[in-house]
C-alpha cells in the first residue's frame, strides 16, 4: 500500500463528498464551545512513510483533540512509568459501552476497562509526572511536540467552556475510581484530563501525532507504540470498534470535536476533521473519509 498515487484533486473530491454526508449530524452540546463551531469546517491530511504529505480543506483551522489525546496519554504513561505500574490502574480489554460509561466501571468493580474510555484516561492522568494539573499538562504538551514534531497548544477558551459546564458523568467516574482506590489525586487527575483534552492543533498536527506511532523518535520504545496501536484497533471507537476493525481494519481514534485519526501500519496516517457527529460521538465525514481512503489504497 502506498499514498503516492493519490492526487490533491482526488482528495478534494472526497472532501466535498464526505462533507455532504454530515448534514444530519449533531454537535456536542455538553461543551458549549464545541457546539458553537462552524459545522461546515472540514480538513483531511494524508501522510506517508516516504515523507509525502497531502492536505485539503481548512488546513489552518485549529481544534481541540478531545479523546484523540487518549492514545498519546497512554504512550506517555507507558514511557514514564512502564507497563507494570500502568497495568495496576487500567485494563486493556474492549468494552461494548460508550466512552463515558459509568455502568461499565461499576460492573468492573471500579477498575477502568481500557484507556480509551474516559474512566481509563482519567486513571492514567493520575500517573502523569508533575504536581499541579497545569504543570502535568505542560510537560506532556512539550514531550508530544518534541517527539511528534507538532505544535500543540492549550485552547484556554475550550478549557473554560469545559470547566464552566461540569460534566456530571466524568465526576461520577472520578468518585467511583477514587472509592475503588485507582486515583491518588482525584481533583488533579480530572483537571489534568480536562486540560489534555483541550490541547489543540491543526489537521497536520494530528497527522504528525499519528506518524509518531509508526515512526517513533529514538526516545520512544517501538513496543509501546505497538501497544497503543493495538488498543486503538480494539478500543479506539469504543462500542463501534469491532465493527470498524472488521470493515476498515486499521487502528482508529475519534474525538467529539470531530476528529478521526487512522494509522495504517508501515504505510502512513489519515487525519480527518469535520464536527458533525453520529449517535456514538464519531465524526460522520471522518469515518467515511477513513473508510474511502483505506479502500482506495488497498486497491492500488
Ligand atoms: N473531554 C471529552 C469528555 O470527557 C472527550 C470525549 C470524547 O472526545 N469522546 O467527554
Amino acid at each position: 500500500m502506498s499514498f503516492l498515487s493519490i492526487s490533491t484533486e482526488q482528495l478534494q473530491k472526497w472532501l466535498d463528498e464526505g462533507l455532504k454526508l454530515s448534514q444530519n449530524g449533531h454537535l456536542p452540546t455538553y461543551i458549549p464551545q464545541l457546539a458553537a463551531v462552524d459545522p461546515c469546517g472540514g480538513a483531511v491530511c494524508l501522510q506517508g512513510v516516504a515523507g509525502e504529505v497531502y492536505q485539503v480543506g481548512h488546513v489552518t483551522l485549529r481544534f481541540p483533540l478531545m479523546s484523540v489525546i487518549k492514545p498519546f496519554v497512554l504512550l506517555y504513561v507507558l514511557q514514564e512509568v512502564g507497563v507494570e505500574i500502568l497495568g495496576q490502574r487500567v485494563g486493556m480489554s474492549p468494552s461494548d459501552q460508550p466512552y463515558y460509561s459509568w455502568e461499565q466501571l461499576v460492573a468492573d468493580g471500579g477498575f477502568p476497562r481500557n484507556p480509551m474510555l474516559n474512566s481509563g484516561a482519567i486513571a492514567l492522568c493520575d500517573l502523569m509526572p508533575g504536581n499541579a494539573a497545569t504543570e502535568r499538562t505542560e510537560r506532556f504538551r512539550l514531550w508530544l511536540n518534541e517527539g511528534a514534531g507538532c505544535g500543540l497548544r492549550l485552547d484556554e477558551g475550550v478549557l473554560d467552556s469545559v470547566r464552566s459546564h461540569p460534566n456530571l458523568r466524568n465526576l461520577k467516574l472520578v468518585e467511583t475510581l477514587t472509592q475503588a482506590g485507582y486515583l491518588q489525586k482525584p481533583e488533579q487527575s480530572l483537571d489534568t484530563y480536562q486540560q489534555v483534552c483541550c490541547l489543540s492543533g491543526a489537521i497536520a498536527d494530528i497527522s504528525q501525532l499519528g506518524m509518531m506511532l509508526i515512526q517513533p523518535p529514538p526516545s520512544i520504545a517501538p513496543q509501546h507504540c505497538e501497544q497503543v496501536l493495538e488498543i486503538m484497533l480494539t478500543c479506539g471507537l469504543y462500542e463501534d470498534s469491532p465493527h470498524f476493525a472488521q470493515r476498515v481494519g486499521i487502528p482508529l481514534k475519534s474525538g467529539v470535536s470531530g476528529i478521526v485519526l487512522g494509522v495504517i501500519p508501515q504505510t502512513g496516517v489519515i487525519a480527518c476533521y469535520s464536527p458533525p457527529l453520529n449517535e456514538q460521538g464519531h465524526s460522520i465525514a471522518g469515518l467515511w473519509w477513513v473508510e474511502t481512503f483505506v479502500q482506495h489504497i488497498r486497491n492500488i
